[in-house]
């Protein structure tokens, strides 16, 4: 258990206590707004998932207090987002976010208000995007607090927006993907007002900054539910705003069946190559750019997608030394996941097969015999043909044809005095 400093205001900075849970934490503050006065409401998220019985991501705070009351009250507190009257409190080795009770002005742009008015409980709950998220809990008195008829709708099984839909797409685009996140995550059906609002701004999406539909866009696709979310964009037409192209062909096998945990770029390759058909993608296409991959995902994403090439068309042709060059890649086990959700049988011979190959001539990914600094030392200069020789040294060693060190160091030292002659 880590250990914290703390202020004598209870927030991190003096003596040492332990780590608070996030909802510990979150009363706590919550407490602390209370003691002096404040309405202080558990808001959002957190009230929809502990009515679900799911455990809350986070706790966030509404509160009647000002900014400047709530830095009055924790001196650890930081202001985020100041004219939206957001505050980072840090307490008991936990970050809660503060928010002053706000309704947002009039949407200029489709993607941000143009000012914000701190005001009461019930126009903060009336600006959120849908009646599930608009939510509070007392957590004093455990009591939900619902002006927006969000209680209701979660035990129906409903994802609604807050009072008009058309305009509450229509103020923030980024709403029409977050209905498919939500949607998908707890399985909802969705009001046929807000759908229709969600299909009639979907080609607003493309307008909405990258970043923002990155994060919604990430969230989606690290949750179980991101078949059902995926079908959801491709059947209300976000694609084109989220993946920067449109062209669905049919069910998400590959994305449905990858398995509950699965990397980022795996379910990104796993969903182009359903979405791709019987042509093969080359490369991430616009995705790169449409997601804002960072390098690593984009190679990772790239990479998958040229392994389940491989498994798929050319592994029964391929050496030993190649099943075993891919196997040993870090995108291997994704890709083959991928390729098994196609082809279950396919599947079932590959794992099995590179199980075989785990156990044979020092495994999958042997350290090399032969170095690049062993070939320097006999005398070899680096260049196009040391590659090959170090390649072909180690395809050696993978398929067995030298089986010690010294073996492979006298076929180097032949090969090298061949080149010479
Ligand atoms: P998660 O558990 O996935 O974090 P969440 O409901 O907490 O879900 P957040 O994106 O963290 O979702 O936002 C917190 C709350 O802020 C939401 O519950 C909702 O009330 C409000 N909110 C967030 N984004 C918007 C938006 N674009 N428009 C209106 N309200 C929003
Ligand atoms: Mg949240």
């Amino acid at each position: 258990m880590a250990l914290v400093r703390r202020t004598p205001d209870g927030a991190d900075g003096g003596g040492a206590r332990r780590d608070l849970s996030p909802r510990e934490a979150a009363c706590a503050v919550a407490g602390r707004l209370a003691d002096r006065g404040h309405v202080a409401y558990f808001a959002g998220g957190c009230v929809r998932d502990a009515l679900l019985k799911l455990e809350p991501a986070d706790y966030d705070i509404a509160t009647s207090a000002t900014p400047e009351e709530i830095r009055a009250v924790f001196r650890s507190s930081r202001g985020v987002g100041e004219s939206f009257g957001v505050n980072l409190i840090r307490l008991g080795g936990r970050t809660i976010e503060v928010a002053t009770f706000r309704s947002e002005g009039e949407y200029t742009d489709g993607r941000r208000p143009s000012h914000v008015t701190f005001s009461s409980a019930e126009a903060d709950a009336r600006r959120r995007d849908f009646s599930i998220n608009g939510l509070f809990e007392d957590p004093r008195t455990g009591k939900v607090i619902d002006f927006v008829g969000g209680q209701a709708d979660l035990a129906a099984g409903l994802l609604r927006a807050i009072d008009d839909p058309d305009r509450r797409m229509q103020e923030d685009r980024l709403r029409t993907l977050r209905a498919a996140r939500f949607a998908a995550r707890f399985s909802l059906k969705v009001d046929p007002v807000t759908e229709a609002a969600v299909v009639k701004y979907a080609p607003d999406l493309a307008g909405v900054s990258r970043e923002r539909v990155g994060v919604e866009f990430r969230r989606m696709m690290d949750h179980p539910s991101r078949s059902v979310a995926a079908e959801l964009i491709e059947r209300w037409g976000l694609d084109a705003g989220c993946l920067g192209e449109s062209n669905s062909t049919g069910p998400l096998v590959r994305l449905s069946g990858v398995g509950e945990v699965t990397p980022f770029f795996a379910a990104l390759a796993a969903w182009r190559l359903d979405r791709a058909g019987r042509t093969p993608p080359a490369g991430s296409g616009a995705w790169h750019r449409a997601l804002m991959l960072s390098n690593r995902e984009r190679d990772d994403f790239t990479s998958t997608l040229e392994s389940v090439a491989a498994i798929d068309a050319s592994w029964d042709a391929s050496t030993v030394s190649a099943r075993k060059r891919l196997a040993a890649q870090s995108t291997f086990a994704a890709s083959l996941a991928i390729a098994a959700a196609a082809n279950p049988d396919r599947g079932r011979e590959v794992r099995a097969e590179v199980e075989s190959l785990e156990g044979s001539h020092g495994g999958v990914a042997p350290d090399p015999f032969v170095t690049g600094h062993d070939l320097i030392a006999m005398g070899a200069v680096p260049g196009p043909l040391f590659k090959e020789l170090l390649d072909s040294l180690y395809d050696a060693q993978l398929e067995g044809q030298v089986v010690t060190r010294e073996e492979a160091h006298i076929r180097a030292r032949s090969r090298l005095a061949d080149v010479k002659n």
